[in-house]
């Protein structure tokens, strides 16, 4: 990806700081709802799995507090306004505009801020190998990297670079969404606000008061009545890109994103990405199922999610093609039935639970759209080649655009204020979740009881999140 095409993500250092963060709180002003997500210096593989939850915290700061955030990526998501698109002249037939105002518009903006911890920290090299292989800049981390000191909080003034960016985001008050989001949190918390403090209780009640709405897309992802089995960030990215076109040609309500000042939209939808699934490639297991492959760019098969979809969607037309068959098969038996009384005829009830069990990996939008009209069109879309080169800002934006997706579809998600999934934070390994919740936790002693929705916080040492070791 050259770098013209990396510009619609604005990148912030301290070289640019001035001139650049007055775009940047202007765009807050309009703000619908930020998504946010971090690079830092890896985890290692710190063991902190405990299942008491005070403890699993205790061992979590221990390992950050050595630890520094890199980049923060936020992604400002303004929805239009409905009648905005309306007056567009192209669509004149009144269907057509029955389909557009079908349309919920978001206009984003994503910005990447270069963070310089100047307090010593610890760095894992495989993180900074993998950082290093998907073209992160440390030049610019080091040279231009906007300063904090995680030690000292108290000592910078108000004034400060990093201060006016948590105040600009806190001030937006608006809903933050994440991704996996309980490391960034931590992460976010460290370098922007003070120190981790001792017990998570006051952890919470700290965030809380700079961002009192928090969804996690893992989380919902998980926990919606149609859960993923597979729920890395770029994966339902690409998967949720798919079936808002195809929402599209079934004339159901969709999602479009454009990116602030430049012309190519975040997302498609313009044309089928659903390519006739040929068998010569071999998938990756460990990167189909959890975004991740310990051998990273040496494996030698694939880890191309266009690949894994298309072969989704090709097992999905498979499954569909049985049913059809099995349902000629069973009219046809029906039809007998009526003529031949005394026949009792036997149904494969093994075989009636396997469709079933099929139905219901059958995502919402029935009809593939096998039309490719994307043979010869070429659009482009803002994307990053085959993702070998990301960054906090384009991780956000795709995690704006999946709470996007799921504010659309997920029923409970319609009234985000009274969604069960708000304050809810992914926490892998365990069927339970970090909820946020200020009020139940005093922020004094919390030794003598631990409320039960704490009793575990699980967080995975190193499949830290979206889709890469960290
Ligand atoms: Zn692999």
């Amino acid at each position: 990806m050259n770098e013209k095409d990396r510009n619609f993500i604005k990148r912030i250092n301290n070289s640019n700081f001035n001139e650049e963060i007055e775009h940047f709180k202007n765009d807050l002003k309009n703000a619908t709802f930020l998504s946010l997500d971090t690079e830092f210096s890896g985890i290692g593989f710190s063991n902190i799995r405990q299942n008491d939850i005070s403890e699993r915290y205790v061992a979590m700061l221990k390992v950050l507090r050595n630890r520094s955030l890199y980049e923060l990526g936020v992604a400002i998501y303004t929805q239009l306004d409905e009648d905005d698109s309306s007056d567009k002249n192209e669509y004149s037939t009144s269907s057509r505009k029955r389909k557009l105002n079908l349309t919920r518009r978001y206009e984003i903006k994503i910005y990447n801020f270069v963070l310089l911890n100047s307090f010593d920290h610890t760095i894992s090299p495989h993180s900074m190998t993998f950082l290093a292989q998907h073209g992160f800049d440390f030049n610019e981390l080091f040279l231009h990297g906007i300063p904090f000191n995680v030690k000292k909080h108290d000592e910078a003034p108000p004034t400060s670079p990093y201060k006016i960016i948590i105040d600009s985001l806190s001030k937006c008050n608006v809903p933050v969404i994440v991704h996996n989001g309980i490391l960034d949190l931590l992460f976010i918390f460290q370098t922007f606000i003070a120190e981790l403090p001792d017990q998570l209780t006051d952890f919470i009640s700290i965030l809380l008061k700079y961002f009192p709405k928090v969804f996690d897309t893992k989380y919902i992802s998980e926990y919606c009545d149609n859960p993923e089995t597979r729920s890395f960030l770029p994966y339902l990215f690409s998967k949720y890109e798919r079936h808002n076109f195809q929402r599209i040609q079934n004339e159901k309500s969709h999602i479009s994103c454009e990116i602030k000042g430049y012309s190519i939209p975040f997302i498609n939808i313009t044309h089928s990405l659903y390519k006739p699934w040929e068998n010569n490639v071999k998938l990756c297991s460990d990167f189909s199922n959890h975004g991740y492959c310990k051998l990273g760019m040496q494996c030698k098969n694939s880890h191309d999610i266009t690949l894994i979809l298309d072969q989704e969607e090709h097992k999905r037309n498979k499954v569909r093609e049985r049913k059809r068959i099995k349902l000629q098969q069973k009219e046809l038996q029906q039809e007998e039935e009526k003529t031949k009384d005394d026949i009792g005829v036997t149904i494969d009830n093994n075989e009636n639970q396997k469709d079933k069990d099929s139905d219901s990996e059958i995502e919402e939008s029935e009809e593939i759209s096998n039309n490719n009209n994307n043979s010869n069109v070429i659009n482009q879309v803002a994307k990053f080649g085959n993702y070998n080169i990301h960054s906090a800002g384009f991780d956000a934006a795709m995690t704006g655009f999946v709470f996007c997706y799921f504010h659309m579809t997920v029923p409970d998600l319609a009234n985000l204020d009274q969604s069960k999934f708000l304050n809810r934070i992914y926490l892998s390994g365990k069927n339970t979740s970090l909820y946020l919740q200020a009020t139940k936790y005093p922020t004094t002693n919390t030794s003598t009881t631990t409320p039960s929705s704490f009793n575990s916080l699980i967080t995975s040492t190193y499949h830290k999140k979206k889709w890469n070791i960290k």
